[in-house]
């Protein structure tokens, strides 16, 4: 038999993040990734008809061998021609081995190294599920991708309990794959091992010598938190080979289908938008809604307006309360088939956006909402009683799943450090990366270090600059600090100084005096001083009086506030340097703002990632290049320039057609690259 029964086929492989674009050819479709398997538990997605997923684009459905095994059991799909034709379903079939339903019973089950004995719910009798069985049941039912028997253990088992799961599961693997023989049914493989990445890493290299067609990342969405999820997903999809297809098993919400795809992944499946239906609630483009709430009772606005399913084409959002309230079955049916749509969409706009190559945007986008609750009908209304402003100007206070809280920028959703707490995220891609201790701790050197801080925002750069001179002026002598923002806009920072019960880190004298007289004097450090620059940016860098030797270059993104990430802004950035040695830090890796930042004559090089991105970019100026040797980053090489070459987004905003010529030239001729 060939190596693959799949015929898989890598699309493309989105620019700063793992997300991957590819098809593959089961027995009966071709496969779209990355996509969404919506579970068919008893040879059927509850209460969802095969014609309306069809007509919703499911390519894959789930089922689950466990429960087919013990009724209609594998007679039936024997004689009856497989799952297809039992099902009327002409798409792929998936199924699962039976092993996470055994392990999940609470009883009657024991284990061996022959495999999981059970007993029937149904009639009582004793059924040992071995890899043969399961893989014979898998056979009978004839779905297109079979799963290996594993051992799952929870998450967060003891390390001991999971080496002894993954010996299990390894040996059951090659008798699934000896089972399997030459039927032309693909069969995936499982990766386990808890939590534990030197056992994630080897299950992933004795599974990955075996000629499985397809790799499952098993054992997580049970128990675990959703970083050590996230973190063990990444760490387990970059152990897989390109050329198979991932599968993350049993998630998830949109978010955290994003979020893994984000991490390298093609393929999942779960319950949750058939489940959550069933209870009235819907995903939408304005955040999940439930419907049982009195707010809708009288609304006849469709359920997502942006959505082109059956259900929002003919329904009100009235109706559908009225059905969710009285517990009539054609309610759960009209969301499944909303929410079963939602997912396909958002799956389809994933891979577009990576053929595009703008999966990072996207992701950005829809990181932003798909969390929200109820867009239009807050479910959390401030309290009563206590007046507290959250909004001010173009601002508001956001508050993330995980509780901290930054600042939006209104009109485009642009969150302001989202993923991760806004001073942890400053002090790692700001003050770390510029290795400003380093800097401030070397006090034969009399001259000020100059930090430019370009989008004083909320002042979390800024203070994580101070907070770190202070901290290392407890230590002894430092050498004198000069940090220069530049703002236009100053409701961010006193939105978050009203607020500083959630931004604690603004509690300081620094930001009082900044908000009042535009500039900060130390009463304890002489050499520290800050002052601000109001103002555009473009218009007040020839302003300042010192010149950089490090910018926190922190704008809104490119989409927000385009005039700041141009050629043409770089370049005068650059001539205001004026040969100096400067290092500027960027939360971006777009190819194309690393393209304008090369073209204007700096250095460019990979920055550290960030909760959110794998890279962010240096951009260094010649003679700050010269001047550390050999250098502390990673300069880009002529890998990115052959990926800049071929990417479609490789001119940044400002060049016109007839510039584009001159511009490659000097990307191409970039110093950079003869360097190599
Ligand atoms: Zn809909």
């Amino acid at each position: 038999m060939s190596c693959s029964r799949l015929n898989f086929r890598l699309e493309a492989q989105a620019t700063g993040s793992r997300a991957r674009a590819a098809s593959f050819r089961t027995l009966h479709n071709e496969v779209q990734t990355p996509l969404f398997m919506p579970v068919g538990t008893q040879a059927t997605v509850k209460a969802q008809a095969t014609q309306s997923l069809e007509d919703a684009g499911s390519q894959i459905l789930l089922a689950n061998t466990y429960h087919l095994l013990l009724r209609p059991g594998p007679e039936v799909f024997r004689r009856l021609g497989g799952i297809h034709e039992f099902m009327s379903w002409k798409r792929s079939v998936l199924t699962d081995s039976g092993g996470f339903q055994i392990f999940s019973l609470p009883h009657s089950r024991s284990m061996s190294e022959e495999g999981a004995a059970f007993q029937s719910y149904l009639d009582g009798r004793t059924i040992l599920l071995s890899p043969e069985l399961s893989i014979e049941t898998q056979r009978a039912i004839g779905s297109d991708i079979m799963m290996a028997l594993d051992q799952c253990i929870p998450s967060t088992a003891e390390n001991s309990a999971a080496r002894a799961a993954l010996g299990i599961t390894h040996r059951w693997a090659l008798r699934s794959l000896a089972a399997r023989g030459d039927s032309p049914q693909a069969l995936f493989g499982i990766v386990q091992g808890a939590l534990f990445k030197e056992l994630r890493r080897e299950s992933a290299e004795s599974l990955c010598g075996m000629p499985f067609d397809g790799f499952a990342i098993g054992g997580l969405a049970v128990g675990e938190s959703r970083s050590e999820r996230e973190d063990v997903c990444e760490f387990t999809a970059e152990l897989l080979p390109r050329d198979k297809p991932r599968y993350l098993m049993g998630v998830g919400t949109p978010l955290d289908i994003l979020e893994a795809v984000h991490r390298g992944v093609d393929m999942f499946d779960c319950i949750i938008p058939t489940q959550v239906a069933q209870r009235g609630g819907v995903f939408t483009s304005r955040g999940f809604l439930q419907l049982r709430r009195g707010i809708y009772k009288f609304s006849e606005a469709p359920l997502d307006p942006l959505c082109g399913c059956p259900t929002c084409a003919r329904y009100s959002r009235a109706y559908l309360h009225h059905l969710t309230k009285t517990g009539e079955t054609l309610g759960w049916q009209l969301l499944g088939q909303h929410n079963i749509y939602f997912y396909h969409a958002l799956m389809r706009e994933i891979r577009q956006s990576i053929l595009e190559d703008r999966f990072l945007e996207l992701y950005r986008e829809k990181r932003a909402v798909l969390h929200i609750e109820d867009l239009d009908n807050p479910v959390r209304q401030p309290k009563p009683g206590k007046k507290k402003l959250y909004k001010l100007g173009a601002y508001e206070v956001h508050t993330a799943p995980e509780g901290f809280a930054s600042i939006r920028h209104i009109a485009s959703g642009e969150i302001m450090h989202s993923r991760t707490p806004p001073i942890e995220e400053a002090r790692r891609l700001y003050v770390e990366q510029s290795r400003l201790v380093e800097r401030i701790g070397n006090s034969e050197i009399a001259e000020p270090l100059v930090v430019w801080d370009v989008g004083l925002g909320a002042a979390a750069n800024a203070m994580a600059a101070i907070h770190a001179y202070e901290k290392q002026a407890l230590t002894g002598p430092v050498r004198p600090m000069r940090l220069i923002s530049f703002e236009n806009d100053l409701d961010a920072l006193k939105l978050a100084r009203v607020n500083n019960n959630l931004f604690p880190y603004v509690r300081h004298a620094g930001p009082d005096a900044i908000l009042k007289k535009g500039e900060w004097q130390s009463p304890v450090h002489a050499g520290l001083n800050w002052t601000l620059l109001a103002g555009d940016f473009l218009e007040t860098m020839s302003q300042a009086l010192e010149l950089p030797d490090v910018i926190f270059y922190d704008m809104f993104s490119s989409k927000t506030d385009g005039d700041h990430w141009t050629p043409e802004a770089f370049r005068r950035l650059f001539a205001v340097c004026g040969g100096g040695a400067a290092e500027l830090f960027t939360y971006t890796c777009s190819t194309a703002i690393r393209a304008g930042l090369l073209s204007a004559g700096f250095h460019v090089a990979k920055g550290r990632s960030t909760g959110e991105k794998l890279e962010t970019t240096i951009a260094l100026t010649p003679a700050a290049r010269l001047s550390a040797a050999p250098c502390p980053h990673e300069i880009l090489g002529c890998d990115w320039l052959e990926k800049w070459k071929r990417s479609g987004a490789k001119f940044p905003l400002g060049i016109e057609e007839d510039q584009r010529s001159a511009f490659e030239r000097a990307i191409l001729g970039h110093p950079q690259f003869r360097a190599v």
